[in-house]
């Protein structure tokens, strides 16, 4: 490791993807989802809709599709379908030797960085949504042994990491939204009850970066937290279609340990393809424009390193 300065700040990121998991559902009530409103609180959140090939639309970004694979790869990429190649979950014609997920970009552009992934959908590790080059890819699969069990082990995994040894990049996957929302539909106590179990694993998660922080050897950490989803749901269940409830999705962007921001901070219409150029930006890694990366960088906190230095 040559990058490692014990005098600076050091930046970290951790990004939790929730399968399906539709804005008005989450902040319903703080009862239905206790630590992501309190991550809201002290960060920031907003919404946007997925391109749709509509005319109020980008007109360079066609259409995003309202699937996982597609979501997921615009997720990880900063591309939308046009680029990435992936329309449905079959995941025919992805393109992620032109345009690879930002753990892989973080990875090449610094050798030392240990980055990982924990997910329930093995397909991001099996079609190469998360490639190679990610230092440690663990998948539990949701579609054999349902999602709560297999985001429990996520979970655990990803906690084992953030407890006992020092990734600077973190990606994790939960599936169980999606899951109960095609069983019963977003609307059904069992959403609420995927919901919950989700944010539960959320909330463990900040709390090991919070135990970092107290720990004198990590103390210089600078965590970077983004929560975000890939699609919506009709009020039936199920996606895949236009409807603004199947194509609205939502970015929480929150700086535990750092400066406060004034609660209820709105980040403004933040789309899925702005996480991977933020998440680079945040481990102080240049965007090349060679990459082609359709997204932005999302605005942080006003003085993100005054009470870090
Ligand atoms: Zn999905």
């Amino acid at each position: 490791m040559t990058d490692v300065n014990t005098e600076a700040p050091r930046p970290k990121v951790l990004l939790v993807g929730m399968d399906g998991l539709r804005y008005d559902r989450l902040t319903r009530s703080p009862a239905h989802a206790p630590v992501l409103h309190a991550l809201m609180a002290t960060g920031a959140v907003g919404t946007s809709l997925l391109p749709y090939g509509r005319a109020d639309d980008e007109p360079s970004t066609g259409t995003a599709y309202t699937d996982s694979g597609p979501g997921w790869s615009s997720v990880l990429t900063g591309v939308w379908p046009d680029r990435h190649g992936v329309t449905g979950n079959d995941f025919k014609g992805a393109d992620y030797a032109r345009y690879p997920d930002f753990l892989t970009r973080a990875a090449r552009a610094r050798p030392g960085l240990r980055t990982v992934a924990a997910v329930s959908w093995p397909a991001l590790v099996r079609r190469g949504t998360l490639g190679r080059t990610i230092g440690r890819r663990v998948r539990h699969n949701g579609e054999s042994r349902g999602y709560e069990t297999a985001d429990r082990r996520v979970a655990r995994t990803a906690l084992r990491w953030l407890t006992t040894s020092d990734p600077d990049v973190v990606f994790v996957y939960f599936g169980a939204t999606d899951e109960a929302g095609h069983d019963t539909g977003p609307l059904s106590p069992a959403y609420d009850r995927a919901l919950l179990a989700q944010d539960g694993h959320l909330g463990r998660l900040l709390a090991a970066i919070g135990a970092r922080a107290s720990d004198p050897g990590r103390a210089e950490e600078h965590w970077t937290v983004l929560v975000t989803t890939d699609h919506g749901h009709l009020d039936s269940g199920g996606h895949g279609g236009d409807s603004r409830a199947e194509r609205e999705v939502f970015v929480v962007l929150a700086e535990p340990g750092g400066p406060a921001r004034p609660a209820g901070t709105r980040l403004d219409t933040p789309r899925l393809v702005d996480i991977a150029p933020t998440v680079l930006d945040r481990l102080g890694i240049p965007v090349d424009p060679a990459w082609g990366l359709q997204g932005r960088v999302l605005p942080g906190p006003t003085a993100p390193t005054s009470e870090w230095s």
